[in-house]
């Protein structure tokens, strides 16, 4: 069970041609520049293949992208290659960064928050902390999974292939079992369940907001910056 088949069962993460990938692009540009309106240096974090990365890259922002996942970091060096880009793609935890304090003027984080427990993201959220200068931003991006969950129907078709045949959550809702199916396939990843209330209670211990965006009906877009 892992999320190993879950990104290779779909392309929203992993294939930056791909229309699921573009769409995500499209959708979060033109609130990142909103509210990015400075140029400077950029950590991507769980930066995945890199695409937002290379966005911001293009918009001339200075960006490095970090990932805990050797095969993600590998396929964003590769689209790198392809595209001549110069960002720097790191193999590395976001609960343990491996830069200096102050490094960075703004740290994003986009559809993440499904891998982390609430004490690793606690942990995570400090790390950023501790990263970003004075006047930096931390930019987070989520679904609300605590307001999805009872809307996910069975037999949802997600993506070309697969739909969703089984949801177990555990006791509290803390974490949901899903499990996928194809016509010759099937598998099962836990998720972590963050609800917006739970982002911003954790959010409030380190930052101070400055803007929250509705994407769509359980997407948000937060800014922070430092306290
Ligand atoms: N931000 C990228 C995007 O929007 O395309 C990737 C999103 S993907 C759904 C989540 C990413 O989090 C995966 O690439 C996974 O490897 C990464 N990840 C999970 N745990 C991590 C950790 N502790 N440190 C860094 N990255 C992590």
């Amino acid at each position: 069970m892992g999320f190993a088949e879950y990104y290779r069962a779909f392309p929203t993460y992993t294939d930056l041609s791909s229309q699921e990938y573009k769409k995500r692009l499209e959708d979060l540009e033109p609130l990142l520049l909103k509210y990015m309106k400075r140029k400077g240096k950029v950590l991507d974090l769980a930066c995945g293949v890199g695409g937002f990365s290379f966005l911001l890259e293009d918009h001339g922002f200075e960006v490095i992208g970090i990932d805990i996942s050797e095969d993600m970091i590998a396929r964003a060096k590769r689209y790198a290659q392809e595209r001549e880009s110069k960002v720097e793609f790191i193999l590395g935890d976001a609960k343990n960064l491996p830069f200096n304090d102050r490094e960075f003027d703004y740290v994003i984080f986009i559809d993440s928050l499904v891998h982390f427990t609430p004490l690793e993201l606690n942990q995570v959220f400090k790390e950023v902390r501790r990263v970003l200068r004075p006047g930096g931003k931390f930019i987070i991006q989520f679904t609300d999974l605590r307001e999805l969950l009872p809307r996910l129907k069975e037999s949802l078709v997600v993506g070309q292939e697969y739909w969703i045949s089984k949801i177990i959550p555990d006791q509290e809702e803390k974490t949901v079992v899903i499990e996928f199916q194809s016509e010759n396939d099937s598998f099962r990843v836990r998720f972590n369940v963050w609800g917006k209330t739970a982002v911003e209670l954790l959010g409030k211990l380190y930052f101070r907001k400055e803007a929250q965006e509705k994407i769509n009906d359980y997407s948000y877009l937060i800014v922070y910056q430092l306290k």
